[in-house]
């Protein structure tokens, strides 16, 4: 980070980065400073006089020969100095917190999966869970045993509270426990989601390759899937701390009703992808409701 120079007020003449010598205070020592007459919060309009010239001593050109070839800033009275800051390409900005997040943030590829999450249509709560998901960031047991394993881990809660019969965890809910994958196969008949088994790895190799595709039918199935791993974490989470237990006919019900509902209101490019999708989830349109033939 540097300044660039106006008034020379806001600038520190010795320790701030604004000539090319600078920090000047790396080679003149404090003492030296000070036996010239500035103090350690000089500014460099302080180090200047009214007529653009050094006012540094002679002698100092002998004890610091560099500072021959330094040409006096051209100062501007009454505007203030301009933090800059070099940018990724090396080239001087001026400083702002976009520019410099811009800069300092680790850009990482473009993910694959990119399109899998967000895309005008999504719901967006379920969006950022499956974020989660795919990131492998939610509390699943496995998890948090790597964080607090000790003497007082329960191990009867170390189990799934779904099933109770495998270790929860990611790969385990979606959708390899008995009850999520009795979910998602029955929900996935909705959709042309045939070909996409009950493994974590199958769902995410089939947004991998199709979730950038723009069709209507991949947009409803990433809206479903997206529903069914949102829905199968509440009921995890509802068996787990509210002891609430839905039926796998329940969840299935919520799952469809919401995907339903969010179709409602759906603007869909052509009339045959949109009969086809209505006709699907059972839903009557006012035209057709008008004229049942
Ligand atoms: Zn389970």
């Amino acid at each position: 980070m540097g300044m660039s120079i106006r008034s020379g007020a806001q600038t520190n003449a010795w320790c701030d980065n604004w000539c090319p010598l600078s920090p000047i205070s790396t080679f003149i020592t404090p003492r030296t400073i000070t036996n010239a007459g500035f103090n350690m919060y000089s500014s460099v309009a302080d180090i200047v006089d009214d007529s653009g010239d050094w006012r540094w001593p002679e002698a100092w050109y002998d004890l610091f020969p560099v500072l021959i070839n330094l040409q006096p800033p051209s100062v501007v009275h009454n505007v203030p100095d301009k933090p800059t800051w070099k940018d990724l390409d090396g080239k001087d900005s001026y400083f702002s917190s976009k520019e410099v997040w811009n800069n300092i943030r680790s850009r990482g590829a473009t993910v694959s999966w990119f399109n899998m999450i967000w895309f005008s249509q999504c719901i967006p709560r379920h969006s950022f869970h499956l974020w989660l998901v795919i990131r492998n960031k939610l509390k699943t047991q496995d998890r948090l045993m790597t964080w607090e394993a000790g003497s007082e881990t329960n191990l009867r809660l170390m189990c799934c509270p779904i099933c109770r019969y495998d270790r929860d965890s990611r790969d385990h809910l979606f959708f390899q426990c008995s009850f999520a994958s009795q979910v998602w196969n029955n929900v996935k008949t909705m959709v042309s989601l045939e070909n996409v088994n009950d493994s974590w790895a199958s769902v995410f190799a089939w947004m991998e390759q199709t979730a950038s595709s723009k069709t209507s039918n991949v947009i409803v199935d990433k809206i479903l899937i997206e529903a069914t791993t949102y829905f199968i974490w509440q009921e995890r989470n509802a068996r787990l701390f509210s002891h609430i237990h839905n039926s796998a006919e329940t969840v299935i019900k919520i799952i469809k009703n919401t995907v339903r509902l969010k179709l409602m209101g759906f603007k869909f490019r052509g009339s045959a992808a949109r009969n086809r999708v209505l006709k699907a989830w059972n839903i009557y349109s006012n035209e057709e409701e008008l004229d049942p033939g």
